[in-house]
């Protein structure tokens, strides 16, 4: 006899990493949504990096690089796996207090549209995304390549490339020229 399994909760390891009554960050839950939201939120934690968010199936796929996007696709970031993230964080900024989860700040450093080129689904599971990112900071072809884990709850190391297209910039050096919010400005 099958039984049908209960789906899991995506947002089960986010929920336990975190405590709403005390970090700003939006407590939320899957959605049902066929949207494509891109995000990257500059996070001054304990060590500075980059966490890009891509949306699907209501949640936000999550990766924290290292040392940000380049536009120069010889320059491959290390992208580390994280939690899916529940769609509202995709405009949270703000300040997680010292002594909880990813304690520092996060500001929104892009935001706007993505679209997978081939199946998103397959991709995360093949261990390799190529998507367009519709972005005020970032736009072009870009790839997720996994060299590291299995996508079984392990950690999982992919690195963020840019693909060759007329966005490429070798000479850009796109964190450094971009410092200040897109929805503040600040
Ligand atoms: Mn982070």
């Amino acid at each position: 006899m099958v039984r049908p399994t209960p789906q899991a909760d995506p947002l089960r390891r986010y929920k336990e990493k975190r405590r709403f009554d005390r970090t700003p960050e939006p407590s939320g839950r899957q959605r049902k949504s066929d949207d494509r939201l891109y995000a990257i939120q500059k996070h001054d934690a304990r060590r500075l990096h980059y966490d890009l968010r891509l949306e699907l199936d209501g949640v936000l796929k999550s990766w924290a690089v290292t040392k940000g996007p380049s536009l120069d696709p010889s320059e491959k970031r290390l992208a580390v796996r994280t939690e899916d993230h529940p769609l509202d964080y995709a405009t949270f900024e703000g300040r997680i207090p010292e002594g909880h989860y990813g304690a520092g700040t996060v500001m929104l450093w892009d935001r706007g549209y993505w679209e997978p080129v081939d199946d998103p689904h397959e991709g995360l599971d093949r261990g390799k995304l190529v998507f367009e990112l519709h972005g005020q900071r970032l736009q072009g072809r870009w790839a997720l390549v996994r060299f590291r884990g299995d996508g079984r709850g392990k950690r999982e190391d992919w690195l963020l490339i840019k693909e060759r297209d007329d966005k490429v910039d070798r000479d850009a050096d796109v964190t450094a020229a971009f410092g200040s919010s897109v929805a503040s400005g600040r």
